[in-house]
């Protein structure tokens, strides 16, 4: 029977994708190729892999374009940042259609910066989605304020703009937007709730890099927008971050806390300038920001590219059963798919479970992971609640742990947690024969499900 039902599947697969084929353009070697043959045995049970050649490596350095910036700022010795942050720094304003930039050490003082900035502290509670990466909840208990998890639209992986208003307070200042695995949330109705309840707007866009709602970039809805230019990221610099805002003022103290607390504009080397505030050090240097130069020089070409090839492989991989790929909102225009994320239902793969289904991934040439664990569970909240200074600033009452728990579960994200499958943002620079590839890697995998176990 199960078989019976695949093969059908198989063939009706094959159809759609030749018509899909021809409707995307995709060169007649690609259409020709004998697809979703869901007879191949999966590379797990001593099949071929379905790709036989190496990802585009990351990051991308091309010594023949890219080291001579490079070069120059190293023999002229000037390392501390200077004119080439500067440059960075209006060069990425620019880009992402904000009035001004900071470029800072890595995404997660972006973060910690900008709330500080922000004057979001002891006593305010914040509201940030349980599925991200670390630093988006660190940020706010690293100020003093008390992270509040509202839970996830599973289809869409983002915080259930729905479930904000229920978790507002009389002391909720703030909502941390993480634009995860680049997809934008839904920014139309968390800046209406933003603005009915007068709470600030920071976006966690570390992900983000040049993702659109009706063409307006992320990163420009809120009061600060804040991005990573890790390794890994989409926009690598080994180490960097930027905030990005049109308040002047904010920038500016942003800059005095990020140079000692001098007053803005001074420069590296400038003593005795009259310290203005509390500051501390988050400087990046002039090789790194001419580093950031060259890799933004392709991060619209890739970003193109990556949208072309999520939105292909989405439209391939959502038919087989069991496979949910997420979900954008009507009103986005551009993603910047930091990762390609689906939900595997292993009821639909003979509950097959996820690790293998993964594995059997891996073993067909294909990078994929399971992703985030749920952040509002970790030890780092009662670790905090039981410290020195949280005690200081709030009550017994305020820090009882199990209470809190109990009022920040996120069922919807712990399922969600047990269902991602990941793929990297790397593998969006392939071929379009490539993202066929994967789709039909899934499709052996779905068919040989009981073989697999
Ligand atoms: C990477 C990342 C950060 C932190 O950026 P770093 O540059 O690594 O410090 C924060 N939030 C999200 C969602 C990220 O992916």
């Amino acid at each position: 029977m199960e078989k019976q039902g695949n093969s059908r599947r198989g063939f009706i697969k094959q159809n759609a994708l030749l018509g899909l084929a021809t409707a995307a353009g995709i060169p007649q070697v690609v259409q020709a190729s004998n697809l979703m043959n869901a007879k191949k045995k999966p590379a797990l049970l001593g099949g071929a892999a379905v790709i036989q050649h190496n990802w585009p490596s990351w990051p991308i350095w091309k010594p023949e374009t890219d080291e001579q910036r490079l070069l120059e700022v190293m023999r002229s010795g000037v390392w501390s940042r200077k004119k080439v942050v500067d440059e960075f720094e209006q060069k990425w304003a620019a880009t992402i259609g904000a009035k001004r930039c900071l470029a800072v050490v890595n995404g997660t003082n972006a973060l910690n910066a900008s709330l500080a900035q922000l004057e979001i502290g002891w006593g305010d509670e914040v509201i940030v989605t349980p599925y991200t990466f670390i630093a988006s909840a660190s940020s706010i208990l690293f100020n003093g304020a008390i992270p509040v998890f509202v839970d996830v639209d599973p289809e869409t992986f983002q915080m259930d703009p729905t479930k904000i208003e229920e978790k507002i307070t009389s002391r909720t200042r703030a909502i941390m937007v993480v634009h995860i695995l680049g997809l934008p949330s839904d920014m139309k109705r968390i800046m209406q709730i933003a603005k009915k309840h007068d709470l600030i707007i920071v976006e966690d866009a570390c992900q983000a890099w040049l993702a659109e709602i009706d063409h307006k970039k992320l990163g420009t809805f809120g009061h600060a927008g804040c991005f990573s230019f890790q390794n890994s990221k989409n926009m690598p610099m080994g180490e960097g971050g930027a905030i990005v805002s049109d308040d002047d003022e904010f920038m500016d103290r942003c800059y005095s806390y990020h140079n000692y607390g001098n007053p803005f504009g001074t420069t590296a080397g400038a003593v005795s300038s009259g310290t203005v505030m509390i500051g501390t050090k988050l400087r990046i240097t002039e090789y790194q920001a001419a580093i950031g130069l060259v890799q933004l020089e392709r991060l619209e070409i890739q970003t193109e590219r990556r949208n072309k090839r999520a939105a292909l492989l989405k439209s391939i991989i959502e038919d087989v059963p069991g496979i949910q790929p997420y979900r954008l909102y009507d009103d986005v225009t551009r993603a910047a798919y930091h990762l390609f994320a689906f939900r595997y239902d292993k009821g639909q793969f003979e509950d097959l479970p996820r690790e293998r289904f993964i594995e059997a991934l891996r073993a067909e040439g294909i990078p994929a992971s399971s992703g985030y664990k749920p952040l509002n569970k970790m030890p780092y909240l009662e670790n905090a609640f039981q410290s020195k200074y949280f005690k200081k600033f709030y009550t017994s009452q305020e820090l009882n742990y199990e209470r809190y728990a109990a009022n920040n579960q996120c069922p919807l994200n712990d399922k969600l947690c047990n269902e991602a499958v990941w793929l990297s943002q790397n593998v969006l620079l392939g071929t379009e024969k490539d993202m066929m590839a994967i789709a039909d890697a899934i499709a052996h995998i779905h068919a040989h499900a009981e073989e697999l176990k």
